[in-house]
């Protein structure tokens, strides 16, 4: 890898590491791959075409023929995008059939940022800086839930908090690359932090990182 700084950030849904990531990208000249597309688009295709999402080797097909055209799909940032991702993102061959391109994109010169859940452990364990972004699930639903509101959609916090436990259950009891963090990674904590704040603290572990 070199000189080239990859940057990986994980951690649950509704945790921020989105935003986090697509500002460091930018702050650092970086090229940014949101890793979850990749499961949101298989989990969407599969729901489209009516295909039964347990089924792994289906969805590993749908995987391999993936196109980066599929990741365009508006529909993909949505919630039920989520939830479906995280049904396919279950299937050992769909994760195998990823890992590649991920990490090709992670060999660019001058490096790169993926934000996802198993970039640190599995897909770049190398990576010269790793983040892990958390907040409490009651905090990251609450996000969630004004983040919905304000885009007119009347959904009950209580709603989004048990789906946020449930997802971080599947994410985090799964088998194959399980969410939880590298041993070398930085933990940041977002809860008692504005979009801002989360910021500027992620820029400063980037910047101890490299000193
Ligand atoms: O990060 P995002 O919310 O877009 O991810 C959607 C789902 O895709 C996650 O809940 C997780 O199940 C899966 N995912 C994954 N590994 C990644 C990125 C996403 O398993 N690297």
């Amino acid at each position: 890898m070199g000189k080239s700084l990859v940057i990986a950030i994980d951690g649950p849904a509704a945790a921020g590491k989105g935003t986090i990531a697509a500002r460091l990208a930018e702050h650092f000249h970086l090229p940014y791959l949101d890793t979850g597309l990749l499961y949101r688009a298989i989990g969407r295709i599969m729901a489209d075409r009516g295909f039964d999402l347990d089924d792994a080797e289906f969805a590993a097909q749908i995987a391999m023929a993936l196109d980066p055209e599929d990741l365009n799909d508006p529909r993909l940032r949505g919630h039920e995008a989520g939830e479906l991702a995280s049904r396919v993102a279950v299937h050992p061959p769909v994760r195998a059939a990823l890992v590649e391109m991920q990490r090709t994109f992670a060999a660019r010169d001058p490096g790169a940022v993926l934000d996802g859940r198993d970039i640190g452990t599995v897909i770049c364990p190398d990576a010269k800086v790793k983040i892990f972004v958390t907040a409490s699930p009651e905090v990251r639903a609450r996000r969630r839930t004004d983040e919905l509101n304000a885009k007119g959609r009347e959904v009950a916090y209580e709603t989004i908090l048990g789906e946020i436990r449930e997802r971080d259950a599947r994410d985090s009891g799964r088998t194959t690359a399980p969410l939880k963090p590298a041993a070398d990674a930085v933990i940041l904590d977002t809860s008692a932090l504005d979009r801002e704040g989360a910021f500027e603290a992620a820029v400063g572990i980037v910047q101890a990182g490299l000193a």
